[in-house]
């Protein structure tokens, strides 16, 4: 090609004398020209998102490459794009068909769309129930109550990855069911109330638990877990069995 991109040369559509050198195209085309459709370039994912074609079904079709995010992408020309549409759509080729056939393949979409939301919306209600039952009858077999208060629990129920003092990444309904026996032992055995209490009142704003929500987060709720973990270990320390551990067996159920 003679012309390089930036210089003016005679467009090869309209032959007026402003044309420039489309690199992609790889021709010689005025500002006006270069916006008709056979000019026009569509993106793949245009194709497929604007007029509902799969890309299979244009793989015979004529295609040029364009970089986009320095990544090549495919690009069809509108023209070809429309031909493929009308035939795809078995539609008469012209602006008043195209437009109202877009619309309508756009409404279904939007409506199937909508659809699949409800659909798994549904199905994820389904589950958190299922997970609640089961969840009910393992606390039960320990004489637990299940509180949806408990943010333990409710985790668990709502499908959350575990969190929270003494509970891994990967918490399984025994993980939550043990963590739930071990907090009845704290607040009915061990007094952990009265830990609390007193951690809060000494540590509420002490230089550790400020140290703490500077490099862990400010976040109020890691602070609450601190002085969790704390008054857990002093609970534990003072009535656990043995000292410091939690015991064999749980009490309440002998
Ligand atoms: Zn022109």
């Amino acid at each position: 090609m003679a012309a390089s991109y930036g210089t003016r040369m005679i467009c090869e559509e309209c032959q007026s004398e402003d044309g420039y050198y489309r690199n992609i195209l790889k021709k010689l085309l005025c500002q006006s020209c270069i916006k008709l459709d056979k000019y026009t370039l569509v993106s793949k994912t245009n194709v497929k998102k604007d007029f509902f074609i799969k890309s299979e079904l244009l793989v015979e079709c004529r295609h040029y490459v364009g970089y986009h995010n320095h990544q090549p992408t495919t690009l069809y020309t509108l023209s070809d794009v429309l031909s493929h549409f009308c035939a795809i759509y078995n539609i008469p080729h012209d602006k008043h068909h195209i437009c109202i056939k877009r619309q309508q393949l756009m409404d279904e979409f939007k409506v199937a769309r909508e659809k699949r939301r409800e659909l798994r919306l549904a199905s994820k209600n389904r589950a958190a129930i299922k997970r609640q039952t089961d969840l009910i009858e393992a606390l039960n077999k320990y004489q637990l109550e299940y509180d949806e208060k408990n943010r333990l629990c409710r985790s668990f129920v709502e499908g959350e990855v575990g969190f929270g003092v003494g509970v891994n990444i990967t918490t399984t309904m025994d993980d939550i069911v043990h963590r739930m026996c071990q907090m009845k032992f704290l607040y009915d055995y061990c007094h952990m109330e009265y830990f609390l209490n007193k951690i809060q009142k000494k540590d509420e704003q002490s230089y550790e638990i400020s140290i703490f929500r500077k490099y862990f987060g400010y976040k109020y709720g890691n602070a609450i877990y601190y002085i969790l973990e704390k008054a857990e270990k002093m609970a534990l320390d003072a009535y656990g069995c043995p000292s410091g551990s939690y015991p064999p067996h749980w009490g309440w159920l002998t």
